[in-house]
């Protein structure tokens, strides 16, 4: 680990440019998906290093958040298709050691999950003492692939809004740091990420034709993200909008509002035993 990483970072962006604040209405039509609010946009060479120190810093904070074993993080990352979960998770974890760290990712859930209650399975994935645990998608696709593709009535997953509050309040109470990442992408730029990887032998892999199904309600869950995000932004569990067509921008954003948290946390290694002076290692 690089000795710089033992200080903290003067901050540079400011968190309230990504937080929606509780209580207020979202309108995703008004945040530039192509944006880079507080920096410019032709520096992305800059903000490569910058991140490159942000990412040191995170695996020096992350260090001790596993030694202290005391916090628990939860970062829940949400987007479109082709929004960029796996590359954000692949590029701001980099290098960062996987022992207490771990991704949940939420797929359309089994016939055992059906079978019981939507937070079933998210509960068991939320991290312990010491651990980060990022769930790519998360119970927030209960009130939208839900919602957009209909596969429950409105009374039931508008209900869900005021779960999902009182859940994450709870894990809150009970020490949970939770931070919800929004990815922000345009419908132009989810059209040129899939063409990709219709051209790309080796993404092919990637491609879902369901993805298509998904993008020709694009409208329906843009409508959805705002509402889910208005209504579920809490100071405790608050919610970001990252803007995310250029991945350079989106990577140092998300690094910022990690490695912000994980200050705020004041993470220390735990105290060594009091006899640690004394101690000799037996040949
Ligand atoms: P990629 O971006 O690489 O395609 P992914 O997150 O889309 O990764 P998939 O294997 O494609 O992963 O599966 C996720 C699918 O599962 C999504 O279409 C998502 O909407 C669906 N899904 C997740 N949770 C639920 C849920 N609670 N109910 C119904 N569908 C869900
Ligand atoms: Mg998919």
């Amino acid at each position: 680990m690089a000795d710089n990483a033992s200080q903290p970072l003067e901050p540079i962006l400011d968190l309230d440019r990504f937080r929606v604040d509780p209580d207020t209405k979202l309108s995703l039509n008004r945040i530039d998906p192509s944006g880079t609010p507080g920096w410019d946009a032709d520096e992305r060479a800059e903000a490569e290093l910058r991140s490159v120190l942000l990412n040191q810093r995170l695996e020096s904070l992350q260090e001790r958040l596993w030694a202290a074993g005391s916090e628990r993080v939860l970062v829940v990352l949400q987007a479109m298709d082709a929004g960029g979960k796996d590359g954000t998770i692949a590029n701001v974890f980099e290098g960062v050691n996987p022992t207490g760290v771990r991704v949940a990712s939420f797929k359309a859930p089994s016939s055992l999950e059906l079978a019981h209650d939507y937070l079933w399975r998210i509960h068991q994935h939320v991290p312990a003492k010491g651990e980060l645990v990022i769930f790519n998608r998360s119970h927030y696709e209960d009130v939208l692939v839900v919602r957009v593709m209909d596969l429950a009535p409105e009374e039931r997953w508008r209900k869900r809004y005021r779960h999902i509050r009182e859940f994450e309040a709870m894990l809150a109470d009970e020490g949970v740091t939770i931070i919800k990442l929004y990815l922000h992408i345009s419908k132009d730029e989810q059209k040129e990420r899939l063409e990709a990887r219709l051209a790309d032998p080796t993404k092919h892999w990637k491609f879902d034709a369901g993805d298509l199904v998904h993008r020709a309600k694009w409208d329906g869950y843009m409508e959805a993200f705002e509402e889910a995000i208005s209504e579920t932004s809490t100071k405790k569990a608050p919610w970001y909008v990252v803007p995310a067509n250029r991945k350079w921008y989106r990577n140092l954003a998300v690094l910022e509002i990690l490695v912000q948290h994980l200050e705020a946390l004041r993470l220390e290694y735990p105290p060594a035993s009091p006899d640690i002076a004394t101690i000799e290692v037996p040949d």
